[in-house]
């Protein structure tokens, strides 16, 4: 049996091609996605991440298809910009439920399978904006940035158990999430950009698949920012 990686949210934008670069370097690939259609050779199963028992489901299906998941990539992830004097609590809780709380349940649940086999590879999609912070985004930051103590955390917990855990930090990276930005704001980002340019999903996807692999064993605890300079420092 080939190995199993689980994408979350693989119907759209970086899971997507996290989903097929996975595919295409051999591996079993599933998801947990709310709708919509999926690359070919994906197995999804229904679950929102804010919702422990669908994702324990989701698992539990998935696994009882393809085996332990062996590789979890968390990238199911929403923004509720805004300034943070008439940021909502609803706005703050949502985008921490999904993107922070959403991770811990799938991470959890995959912990739990990757103990068994002592063999796993985390990897959480975090964001440039974590470590740099950006206005109008508190939220959004705030939910990345914990990431980062998350990995490192569980480094610590079950590193021991051949488990690695490691965030990716895209930055600017041309999706449904950034084609909200106005044009301006875009050539904005741009110029600050030392490559000048957003970069691809599959620029995240071939970061993701060399964390997964064996070359990347002694890798963890790490944030391997794929932003085109962005970053830099942070
Ligand atoms: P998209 O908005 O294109 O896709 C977001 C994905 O997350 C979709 O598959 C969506 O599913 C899924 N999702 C959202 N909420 C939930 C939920 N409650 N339960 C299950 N799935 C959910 O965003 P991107 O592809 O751009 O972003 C992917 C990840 O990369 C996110 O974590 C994002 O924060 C991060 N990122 C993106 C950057 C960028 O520039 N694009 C930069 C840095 C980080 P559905 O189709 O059902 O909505």
């Amino acid at each position: 049996m080939t190995r199993h990686v689980l994408v979350t949210g693989a119907a759209r934008g970086i899971g997507r091609s996290l989903a097929e670069a996975f595919v295409a370097n051999g591996d079993t690939v599933s998801t947990i996605y709310r709708g919509g259609d999926l690359p070919d050779g994906v197995t999804g199963a229904i679950a929102d991440v804010t919702d422990t028992d669908a994702v324990n489901a989701a698992f539990d299906e998935l696994e009882a298809q393809h085996g332990r998941v062996r590789v979890l990539v968390a990238n199911a992830g929403i923004t509720r910009d805004g300034l943070l004097m008439r940021m909502s609590d609803d706005d703050f809780s949502q985008v921490l439920d999904v993107n922070l709380t959403g991770t811990f349940r799938c991470v959890r649940r995959a912990v739990n399978s990757m103990m068994r086999e002592r063999y796993g590879r985390i990897i959480l999609i975090g964001s440039v904006v974590g470590l740099m912070g950006n206005p109008g985004q508190v939220n959004y930051s705030a939910s990345k940035s914990a990431l980062v103590g998350m990995a490192r955390s569980i480094t610590r917990e079950v590193g021991a158990r051949g488990i690695t855990a490691n965030v990716i930090a895209p930055g600017f990276i041309t999706t449904d999430m950034t084609a909200e930005l106005p044009e301006d704001t875009v050539k904005q980002y741009e110029s600050t950009i030392p490559a000048k340019r957003f970069g691809s999903t599959a620029e995240v996807a071939a970061a993701a698949v060399y964390l997964a692999s064996d070359a990347a064993g002694y890798v963890s605890g790490a944030v391997l920012p794929v932003d085109g300079g962005l970053g830099m420092g942070h």
